[in-house]
């Protein structure tokens, strides 16, 4: 996208959050373009430019195969296997003395992502399962083929290798969500692009192999099968009773005792209907709120603030950091009764045990939960959650890019 339309966008998103909360703050984004053509985006101060030569790995067989009996894609990226662990040399590119050498963090300033200190920061995946120029095909005469086109990115919240989204500070929560809302927009913008899924896997049981407080955003060029159906039950709801099914839903939500923290601006609760013990739903109340794009200022910093006092509920709960799956749900293109929510799925049931997704979920997506959803919320309720200043609502504003 040309960069000139991304500022004229936001200026007009300025103009508009100007009126609902004056106290947003900018935040600049300055964009390397490394030698081998992944980019950084820098939010903030710019501190140093990245290593040149920073080693990148070919994704040479990446591929989508389509699961003839179900009609759905599956996405092969052996590739993978390849990427850094926690116990891995990473000394790749470490600058000497960095927080990188000293945590043995490819992630910290100084390691072979980032070489430098930053407020927060966005880069490609060195080990894409998606790519915008994939290669080809095994075979290009089998349909059961197709590239695996879309992104991956890695979104630092901090700079500082220790903690977790409860102890980050309310301007890093607040950062986050607004490069979450640049980031989106702009993957949202590229018409190859079906979806945009913004997400966290947080903790060694789900597979994170690095502690350092991030993010991912991954973008498909096809609908994820759940997507489809939940855009599907939007739509069925609308044809047969005129309205929204997501307004009905919050509206059920908020007269539950299911809310585990109250906001004028979205729904914080175990739903109706969870799937995981602890499963928690951030929804936007506002019908229109479809996407992070879409959220006035106040919205936005809600939003931080929800998602921090979800995650302190969790670790106070628990006595430890609980590990989770955390997704941004957006409106796939189409869906209007969408409306974007922030869904948190941990694993565990109990301190010492852990729901295992085991032989009838995994072959028929039928979910069993042994919790009362509403017994889980009162037992968020019950965690004291300690009240934090309040955030600035974080405004991006694209700078120069640059090249490197
Ligand atoms: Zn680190
Ligand atoms: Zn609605």
């Amino acid at each position: 996208m040309p960069i000139e339309s991304v500022a004229s966008r936001h200026a007009r998103a300025r103009t508009r959050a100007s009126v609902i909360a004056p106290d947003r703050r900018d935040l600049s984004r300055t964009t390397f373009v490394q030698p081998d053509g992944r980019r950084i985006h820098v939010y903030g101060e710019v501190r140093g430019a990245p290593a040149a030569g920073a080693p990148r790995s070919e994704p040479t067989a990446l591929h989508l195969r389509r699961d003839e009996l179900s009609a759905s894609w599956i996405a092969i990226s052996p590739v993978r296997n390849e990427r850094p662990h926690r116990s891995a040399p990473t000394d790749i590119g470490t600058v000497p003395g960095s927080p990188a050498e000293r945590y043995g963090c490819p992630l910290c300033p100084g390691g072979p992502e980032l070489a430098f200190s930053y407020e927060a920061a966005v880069f490609e995946n060195r080990f894409p399962s998606f790519a915008l120029a994939p290669p080809n095909v095994p075979d290009p005469s089998d349909a059961r083929f197709a590239r695996s086109l879309g992104t991956c990115e890695v979104v630092m919240f901090t700079e500082r290798h220790e903690g977790n989204f409860a102890t980050l500070t309310p301007e890093e929560t607040g950062r986050v969500v607004a490069v979450w809302r640049d980031r989106t927009a702009e993957l949202w913008a590229d018409q190859r692009l079906a979806y945009v899924l913004p997400f966290e896997n947080r903790g060694e049981e789900i597979g994170a192999t690095l502690s350092h407080p991030h993010g991912q955003i991954y973008a498909f060029d096809h609908l994820p099968p759940w997507i489809e159906r939940r855009a599907a039950a939007l739509a069925d709801g609308r044809a047969r009773t005129g309205a929204c099914v997501s307004c009905a839903v919050i509206a059920d939500e908020l007269a539950s005792s299911r809310i585990v923290h109250a906001d004028p601006h979205w729904t914080v609760g175990v739903p109706f209907a969870p799937r995981w013990p602890f499963e928690v739903h951030v929804r936007a109340v506002r019908h229109g709120a479809r996407r992070l794009a879409d959220l006035t200022t106040a919205e936005s910093r809600a939003l931080a603030g929800a998602l921090h006092g979800v995650v302190e509920r969790y670790n106070g709960l628990f006595g430890f950091e609980l590990p989770y799956m955390m997704v941004v749900q957006e409106a796939p293109r189409g869906a209007d009764d969408w409306h974007v929510a922030v869904e948190l799925f941990p694993p565990h049931r109990s301190k010492r045990l852990t729901k295992v997704r085991a032989s009838v979920e995994t072959s028929t997506l039928l979910f069993i939960n042994d919790t009362l959803p509403e017994e889980s919320a009162a037992r968020l309720q019950g965690v004291p959650v300690i009240p934090r200043e309040e955030h600035p609502g974080f405004v991006i504003v694209a700078g120069a890019d640059a090249r490197r």
